[in-house]
């Protein structure tokens, strides 16, 4: 049987609160409210200061009551680009510019010979948050479909087996993070959302490929992405209904994926493709990270309501939309504080109505 942090999940609480990822960084650290911000220490300072964040996201997180915690992914200046600094294979010298989820273009690193991973990646910083908490904690991952898509590749000519090797070298990571003591496991797919043929042919079937042999849980989040002005500008052509989720869903729902984190508060995904799923545990994004608008506990709790009529309860998981990097701590810390408010106001109807 599958368990969190050891303890069968029949016995968990009711609706466990999480976040998609990422949490702002202190102002000492990196640059606020901006993505790829530069460091601004070095050395041992940084690796000091690093820690020394994952700890203060950590306590916010507990502070506002959010049950399945993570590193806020503070010791990350990008959550695709980090991981990638660390293979081999990559030239991060030689750029091309390429549009990145068909959306904006950005000067990516080139893949120049065959990609692999000499060492781990993110297990030292797993370890480090595992010491600090006996919650259960949730690492992320970039999935190897989005990976591709921010690079440029002169080696392998082929997004396929590009994604093939990522996944390999995903599935060695993953297995050292849940060694660790890692309890879900998740892989970023924002890139689902766009290339839907490829996603059918070959990107569940490399998602799969990634998790291969974990015990743990694991989990992939499918959003339309941070609240940056390319994003929000892409959404705008998106219509009155966001029904990009449909594509990948039914062979998600056949998958050994345990999880799908998705994006649902604000925004225009009809609820009731969630019925493709049914029998998935869903992180439901109840927070929406593209405005600086506190949403009220009640609000929330709307969203859970209307995601309830097509998740069972027991496999709710109420969650942000996307990550929170680029907002002000100030706000994010209220919207997590909304988060956990408005899971109670359920929990408290449902053990009422049962
Ligand atoms: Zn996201």
């Amino acid at each position: 049987m599958k368990t969190l942090f050891n303890k069968p999940l029949t016995n968990k609480k009711t609706l466990p609160t999480s976040t998609a990822g990422s949490l702002p960084k202190p102002a000492w650290l990196a640059e606020p409210e901006t993505l790829w911000s530069p460091w601004k220490l070095q050395g041992n300072e940084l690796t000091e200061g690093k820690h020394d964040a994952l700890r203060l996201s950590l306590q916010d997180q507990q502070h506002a009551g959010i049950d399945i915690v993570s590193d806020g992914e503070q010791t990350r200046q990008h959550f695709v680009t980090t991981f990638i600094e660390h293979l081999n294979g990559v030239d991060f010298e030689k750029r091309k510019t390429v549009k990145i989820r068909d959306r904006y273009e950005a000067s990516v690193p080139t893949v120049v010979g065959p990609v692999s991973r000499q060492k781990s990646v993110f297990v030292e910083d797993a370890k480090f948050l595992r010491q600090q908490t006996k919650q259960p904690i949730k690492w992320a991952l970039p999935g190897p479909m989005t990976m591709i898509d921010t690079l440029y590749d002169d080696h392998y000519k082929s997004r396929e087996k590009l994604a093939w090797e990522f996944a390999k070298i995903l599935n060695q990571e993953a297995k050292e993070l849940e060694a660790a003591g890692v309890d879900i496991i998740q892989f970023d797919e924002p890139a689902f959302n766009v290339f839907f043929d490829e996603v059918n042919e070959w990107g569940i079937a490399c998602l799969e490929k990634a998790i291969e042999g974990l015990k743990c849980e694991t989990a992939v989040h499918i959003c339309y992405g941070y609240g940056i002005k390319a994003n929000t500008d892409w959404k705008k052509t998106l219509g009155s209904e966001w029904r990009q989720y449909e594509e990948a869903f039914p062979k998600l729902k056949k998958s050994n994926i345990d999880i799908i984190s998705l994006e649902c508060h604000n925004s225009h995904v009809p609820m009731e493709l969630l019925e493709l799923i049914r029998g998935k545990k869903v992180m439901v994004g109840a927070i929406d990270v593209a405005t600086d608008t506190i949403e009220t506990p009640e609000e929330v709790a709307n969203t859970l309501r209307k995601a309830l009529k097509f998740v069972d309860a027991d496999k709710l998981y109420p969650c942000t939309n996307c990550g929170m990097a680029p907002l002000s701590r100030k706000v994010a810390t209220a919207k997590l504080n909304a988060l956990s408010a408005g899971a109670e106001i359920i929990r408290r109807e449902l053990s009422a109505s049962s």
